[in-house]
């Protein structure tokens, strides 16, 4: 009997030394672990500092790529791209750019024929080119540039500028008391009637002011909204015809005050171009 217990004992005391070691190796084992644990935290004090400037890197070159993905769409964009449609209207707004400042004055009948002719000898063309000259020189001190042209000027054709205006006036020959007063028209068929509307009513308000002649609607004909030059410019240049006066009864105007009549068409002008509300 005493053996068997001294056996068990023996066989206890080995289990437990067993138990022990095993114990002590896994509390090494987890002394081991944690201090690599602390020694590669403490090795990279800076980590979640470096972490966070990877993540700021991978941001930001992530915006480039997108950017430059962008840009690349941008410039190999198919036809009917609306930025591109936009960016073929550019060059058309540096030809408005560099025609802003342009305006066409044609001096009526001038190169042509003489238009109605007083008792006198005195010839429309010349009271239109008095003052087509005045409308010029009073429109190059305020910075235009000035193409002043004859009837059926060649440069007509396809005539691009800010502004044309046709200077006429009307009948010498006495009719009525009411043949007195200026009109103004713009073409029938317009391709720009907002930009020619606002052309007419500018002249119309500036010039009446500047002369005091009354607008005369009654007697626009359809040879002013048929005008031939409105049918050689470039359509999208606004244009219109003004009839001064009327050779007889307000001929006083035309031809004492004509400084006068210069400065209502170059008044009616400018406020067309400087956007002026009327
Ligand atoms: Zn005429």
């Amino acid at each position: 009997m005493k053996s068997k217990p001294g056996r068990d004992d023996r066989q206890r005391t080995q289990r437990e030394s067993i138990r022990r070691t095993q114990a002590t190796g896994r509390a090494q084992a987890d002394r081991a672990a944690r201090r690599v644990g602390d020694a590669s935290a403490a090795s990279v004090p800076i980590g979640p500092g470096l972490r966070r400037a990877f993540v700021v890197f991978i941001v930001l070159f992530s915006l480039v790529a997108l950017g430059l993905a962008a840009l690349q769409s941008l410039t190999s964009a198919p036809v009917n791209a609306p930025f591109l449609a936009a960016a073929t209207r550019a060059p058309a707004a540096t030809v408005t750019a560099a025609t802003s400042r342009r305006v066409g004055i044609v001096s009526g009948h001038r190169g042509n024929d003489t238009g109605t002719i007083c008792a006198d000898g005195l010839t429309e063309a010349e009271v239109n080119f008095d003052h087509a000259i005045r409308v010029a020189t009073q429109l190059r001190t305020r910075g235009f540039v000035v193409d002043v042209l004859d009837e059926f000027d060649p440069r007509l054709k396809n005539y691009t500028a800010s502004a044309l205006l046709s200077i006429h006036a009307d009948s010498c020959a006495y009719i009525n008391e009411l043949a007195t007063g200026f009109k103004a028209a713009r073409v029938l068929d317009s391709t720009v009637p907002v930009d020619e509307d606002r052309l007419v009513g500018c002249i119309r308000a500036r010039y009446g002011a500047a002369t005091g002649l009354r607008f005369n609607a009654n007697t626009i004909t359809f040879d002013m909204t048929k005008y031939h030059a409105f049918y050689e410019i470039a359509p999208q240049t606004p244009a219109a015809i003004i009839e001064t006066g009327f050779m007889n009864l307000d001929r006083a105007v035309l031809t004492k005050r004509a400084d006068s009549v210069a400065k209502g068409i170059v008044d009616g002008l400018v406020c067309f171009l400087n956007r002026e509300t009327e």
